[in-house]
């Protein structure tokens, strides 16, 4: 990462027809020529390692005589992390004339300073400066990696030499192309460059879209991860420093370093956080979080240590927290966490494209055309996969959602259901006791009212019935009429045939005045001991002399023994009054007039039925 030239991720195709294009010499000097586009001249310079970093262009040029210059056998080439100033010299030859100039590339931007001299045939040579460290009006061209016009006559067989020094790794591909050639590739790198951030920037916006609609922190965390990928690439291409921060060389020279740091902190809380390690290893959280701690402490180290050692420092811890990263995806996947799957496809990618830039770090593979842009395709395969396990992960979620809540629904159904029967049922036994105590009820209105004995209205209903009728009979100026029965001799039939028979007897003759009152609107009920009154409504007191007369004889003819009585049966006597009540009369009145019959007609000798004269 620390490493790759310039970014031109999706011209991939378009690179390699560039480069196939452009001819790798060998030979010594650099067979050039109007016609062919570009040349890598990397296998043709000389170089030369000044470790005092103090030499001159003299010095370098006596050196060069004295044959201390080394041929490069890398393409391209590079000289690794080195404090060393390196010189280079080339020559050429051929057909060193063109219509369009010539123009010296040095793809890789963040190296610190270049110095490029063009000899004058005259033993002069013209310097021109370049690199990140140098500020963007003071190089020869303004682009995002150094770029030098060599003139339309390149002079033949002359040493052309370049001096380069940098914090940082020391990648030196170097291209010789014609100026009409160059324009036409930096056409297409920019173009490149173009797709590659668009494609970026809709990720980032996808994201953060979903973030906002979700609220799932982890979709913010997949756009620091993108975010800062993208704007270490521009970094690293020279983009940031052309267009972002032109003016600040001491930044565009160490805002790669710290975008490094920056991307494995958001890698390793991303990672962390969207496996959910706190709950599906402890160990692996812990693990986690000392990245964090160790990439937190780089920030600061940076100050200490320096470009070099830091950018060391983040590399290679970054191989094992990538390592780690790839692994825990992969045993949190093996505990059944399914969205870790598309984070393993992801970081499988990355890392293989980070595996084999490594070990082109590391000098054991070449660095072609694969170790070179291994990382930044690996990347954006990577960035894609990221925001898909995210979705991936979303739409897992939803699907879980939507089976809870049709269990959910079935579940309510069910309670709804058990719910409706339980009140039907309950319902059902409300009205059933309803009923049972409505009828209880009756029962004990009725109990209250009816003399146990002879089955009669008692003599409270009696009474309320006299009341009631007694009004009406006020209302209507209708008559009323009532007669008093009192059994003659009863005393006398209990103390010869015991109180049992007494109350057989008693019921016997209940049975037969209820026989004998006809009417409906007639109440008989038990006045006392064995004494019976009857309410005759509408009755005149010649109707009501009928019915005591019937109830009289009827008693007398059932002829119920009664050795105590002088007529041998049992007989009744009865009093009668009859009223059409006014204002001022009172049932009371009534009644007493009645008992005042009754009386009369004891003392007239009973068994007979008298009147009572208003
Ligand atoms: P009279 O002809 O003057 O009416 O003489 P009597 O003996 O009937 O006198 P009275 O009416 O005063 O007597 C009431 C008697 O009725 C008293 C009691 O022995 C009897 N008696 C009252 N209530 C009951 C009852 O519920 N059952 C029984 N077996 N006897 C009752
Ligand atoms: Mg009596
Ligand atoms: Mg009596």
């Amino acid at each position: 990462m620390l490493k790759s030239p310039s970014t031109r991720i999706l011209i991939v195709v378009m690179f390699f027809w560039a480069t196939a294009w452009a001819e790798v010499s060998c030979a010594y000097p650099v067979k050039v020529s109007d016609s062919k586009v570009s040349v890598n001249i990397g296998l043709s310079v000389e170089y030369y390692e000044d470790k005092t970093a103090t030499l001159t262009l003299k010095d370098a040029i006596r050196l060069n005589n004295e044959n201390q210059f080394r041929s490069s056998v890398k393409l391209p080439l590079n000289f690794g992390y080195s404090k060393s100033t390196y010189w280079l010299s080339f020559s050429v030859m051929g057909d060193t004339a063109s219509m369009s100039g010539w123009v010296l590339d040095i793809p890789y931007a963040p190296l610190d300073y270049i110095t490029v001299y063009i000899p004058n045939g005259k033993g002069s040579y013209a310097e021109f400066r370049g690199g990140d460290k140098v500020r963007f009006k003071d190089r020869q061209v303004e682009y995002k990696n150094a770029v030098f016009m060599l003139g339309r006559d390149l002079l033949p067989y002359q040493e052309y030499y370049i001096k380069v020094s940098s914090g940082g790794s020391l990648n030196l591909p170097i291209f010789l192309w014609t100026g009409a050639g160059f324009t036409q590739h930096v056409n297409m790198v920019q173009t490149g460059m173009g797709i590659y951030f668009g494609v970026m920037f809709a990720l980032l916006l996808y994201n953060a879209y979903l973030y906002f609609s979700i609220r799932d922190k982890d979709f913010l965390f997949c756009i620091l991860i993108i975010l800062v990928y993208s704007v270490e690439q521009a970094s690293y291409s020279g983009m940031a420093a052309q267009f972002l921060w032109s003016d600040l060389p001491w930044w565009s020279n160490n805002s790669l370093v710290f975008f490094s740091i920056l991307l494995f902190l958001s890698i390793t809380v991303f990672t962390k956080s969207f496996l959910k390690l706190k709950e599906y290893s402890k160990t692996l959280n812990i693990i986690m979080k000392l990245y964090i701690s160790y990439y937190v402490a780089l920030f600061p180290a940076f100050f200490i240590m320096g470009y070099r050692i830091t950018s060391i420092a983040a590399a290679t811890v970054g191989i094992s927290l990538i390592i780690m990263v790839f692994l825990t995806s992969l045993i949190v996947y093996s505990k059944g966490y399914k969205p870790a799957r598309f984070l393993l496809l992801a970081w499988t990618l990355f890392l293989l494209g980070l595996g084999l830039m490594l070990l082109k770090l590391l000098g054991i593979l070449p660095p072609v055309f694969i170790t070179e842009y291994s990382v930044q395709i690996g990347f954006t395969a990577n960035a894609v996969l990221l925001s898909f396990a995210l979705a991936d992960r979303v739409n897992m979620l939803r699907r879980d959602k939507e089976e809870a809540q049709k269990a959910t629904l079935s579940q309510l159904e069910i309670s709804e259901r058990i719910k409706s029967e339980f009140l039907a049922e309950t319902e059902k036994l409300v009205d059933e006791r309803t009923k049972e105590l409505e009828e209880a009820n009756q029962r004990l209105v009725e109990l209250a009212s009816i003399d146990v004995l002879t089955g009669l209205y008692n003599r409270r209903i009696f009474n309320e019935t006299l009341q009631k009728e007694f009004s009406r009979a006020k209302r209507t100026g209708s008559l009323i009429s009532i007669i008093l029965i009192d059994i003659d001799y009863f005393k006398n039939y209990n103390d010869y045939y015991g109180h049992l028979e007494g109350d057989a007897c008693l019921a016997e003759l209940a049975d037969i005045f209820t026989n004998s009152v006809n009417r409906s609107t007639d109440t008989i009920a038990r006045y006392g001991g064995e004494e019976f009154a009857i309410i005759l409504c509408d009755t005149r007191l010649d109707g009501a002399l009928k019915v005591a007369e019937s109830i009289r004889f009827t008693v007398e003819e059932s002829c119920i023994p009664h050795k105590m009585s002088p007529i041998g049966y049992v007989t009744v006597s009865c009093g009668i009054a009859s009223i059409t009540p006014l204002m001022q009369d009172k049932p009371e009145d009534l009644l007493s007039k009645a008992d005042q019959a009754l009386y009369k007609a004891k003392s007239s000798g009973r068994n007979q039925v008298v009147t009572s004269s208003y």
